[in-house]
């Protein structure tokens, strides 16, 4: 479970992030949405705990930025930031160990298996094309196992293929009790998952709802966000 209560980021004046609180609960995808510059990768990065903020963010009801809180969760960046000069699978070594995850050997064969990755393991990350990187960032951010999982616009740079494989792969991580956030523009590429749908403008969070809530069932994500942040 992610609880976000009370976060407040202001960069030097601008108030990027203003009082914000929702809660995704375990079993469930929302997707953050929102104009350009409304607050969504500075809310992401607050959570991933790479910012000071002021508020509270818990991750299964541990302070994000502890180790016990840092353990359960895995975040997977708009740009994949890989070492050049390490290989894909000294990633994955290098990853696993630091979380002390002991068996991780077959769930990264078949993460491996699944991204058509399998016979690029030797490789550098400098040698990797911008959709491999993208993978290799996608298998670190999950190796860990977390429980709270956080992707900013992670279909970019994937062919399709990948893409289905990783919107099956959300689902399953769904189904195992994750809590996933997924920030992305890519509205119709969300529209079979979400479970709950997070609007941001002007650094606030204009829109917190499940799918349920919505009375009209045909009515797409598009629709939902011009409905909510087309100046009326
Ligand atoms: P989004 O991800 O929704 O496009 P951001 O969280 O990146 O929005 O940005 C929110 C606001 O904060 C924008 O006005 C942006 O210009 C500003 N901002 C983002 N990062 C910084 C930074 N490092 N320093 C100053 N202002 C920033």
């Amino acid at each position: 479970m992610l609880e976000v209560i009370n976060l407040n980021k202001k960069y030097n004046k601008l108030e990027a992030a203003k009082n914000i609180n929702f809660t995704i609960n375990k079993g469930e995808i929302a997707v953050l949405v929102g104009p350009n510059g409304a607050g969504k990768s500075t809310t992401l990065k607050s959570i991933a705990g790479l910012l000071k903020y002021d508020g509270e963010i818990k991750i299964c009801g541990k302070i994000n930025k502890t180790p016990d809180g840092k353990r359960l969760f895995g975040y997977i960046p708009e740009l994949p930031s890989l070492y050049p000069l390490l290989t894909v699978e000294e990633h994955i070594h290098f990853i696993a160990r630091a979380y002390g995850i002991k068996s991780y050997e077959d769930k990264a064969e078949k993460l491996l298996t699944i991204f058509d990755m399998s016979d690029k393991k030797e490789k550098l990350a400098q040698e990797l094309s911008k959709g491999m990187q993208q993978k290799v960032s996608i298998i670190c951010g999950l190796i860990t196992n977390p429980q709270v999982i956080l992707f900013d616009e992670p279909m970019i740079g994937l062919d399709p293929k990948a893409i289905k494989e990783l919107k099956n792969l959300i689902c399953e991580l769904r189904d195992e009790g994750a809590s996933i956030l997924i920030s992305t523009h890519l509205l119709d590429s969300m529209e079979e998952l979400w479970d709950r749908i997070l609007i941001m403008k002007n650094g606030e969070i204009v829109v917190s709802k499940t799918k349920n809530e919505f009375n009209e069932a045909d009515e797409s994500l598009e629709d939902i966000f011009f409905e909510f942040t087309e100046e009326k």
